[in-house]
């Protein structure tokens, strides 16, 4: 799956990225500390970082939703994606030492070298609570290398800039069938899990539901005819949403749901479903409402 860079021996990033960053870095100046991240290892850092806690927002205010369990920041701890969010786990992110603070004659250096090359520092990692000078995530939308090729540079499935905090645009679904307005998980003996929401089904992997099954509850029994009958999804029936820090969570005609694994998401993507990156205001926005 990933590549191994050339110029960082022992890590390894997707492809794409491994490329671009081997280019930004043929002189072997700048030295990772971290690049492509197991599932493993994420779920052992995200777990030394953070604490469940059903109430409060432990000392900064972080809180995050990992399999149904609420976390919260342990104090004098960096913040730590929810396993299967972070740009680590996509090879697509990496922590560069020694570049000191954002703004520093190192840091503006490392940044001249790697942005022609689609590399990027997010804003949320400029912020005091999730201040990272260090973390950087490769964008091919971005890479000028790429976007100067017919077809290239529109592989990123995650990053897309351009998309302004607008949850007022979200509007909810209009139901085509009045009974089924609520989100919920149906399962036939013959078609598998689908998620169903406002009369429209959607594909979803019997391994991946662990995420929605904790909001939406277990799926319900329906025949294959009854599923036959539902429409499949269309466009803009349902939105993901993406937030630094934040992980990614599921818009419904019924609300919000977060969605823990990246399987998941892969699913509702390949059914049509758009996935959207916001800032974190406005993802809270959305998952409190
Ligand atoms: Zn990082």
């Amino acid at each position: 799956m990933s590549t191994a860079l050339k110029t960082a021996p022992g890590h390894r990033l997707r492809a794409d990225a491994a490329a671009a960053f081997d280019a930004a870095n043929g002189a072997r100046r700048w030295v990772l500390t971290d690049s492509e991240r197991p599932l493993a290892t994420q779920i052992r850092i995200f777990l030394e970082r953070y604490m469940p806690a059903r109430t409060g927002g432990g000392h900064y205010g972080d809180i995050r939703w990992w399999n149904g369990v609420r976390y919260v920041r342990r104090k004098g701890f960096a913040a730590a994606a929810v396993p299967g969010t972070s740009n680590h786990g996509t090879g697509t992110a990496i922590d560069v030492t020694g570049l000191g603070h954002v703004g520093s004659p190192t840091w503006e250096a490392f940044r001249r070298d790697v942005e022609p090359h689609g590399w990027r520092h997010p804003d949320w990692a400029k912020t005091s609570n999730f201040y990272e000078p260090w973390h950087w995530e490769y964008n091919p939308a971005l890479d000028a290398n790429l976007v100067s090729r017919p077809g290239a540079g529109t592989g990123g499935s995650i990053a897309t800039p351009t998309i302004p905090d607008a949850p007022a645009s979200i509007s909810p679904t209009t139901p085509t069938h009045q009974e089924i307005d609520m989100p919920m998980l149906i399962q036939s003996p013959e078609d598998g899990i689908w998620l169903l929401d406002g009369g429209v089904r959607h594909p979803i992997s019997d391994e991946s539901i662990t995420g929605l099954t904790g909001k939406l509850g277990a799926p319900a029994g329906v025949t294959t005819q009854f599923l036959r009958g539902v429409p499949r999804a269309g466009a803009n029936q349902l939105l993901l949403i993406q937030a630094p820090g934040r992980g990614i969570g599921l818009i419904t005609g019924g609300g919000f749901v977060p969605v823990q694994e990246m399987d998941t998401v892969a699913k509702l993507q390949s059914s049509g479903v758009a996935l959207r990156e916001l800032a974190a205001p406005a993802f809270d926005a959305l998952a409190s409402a």
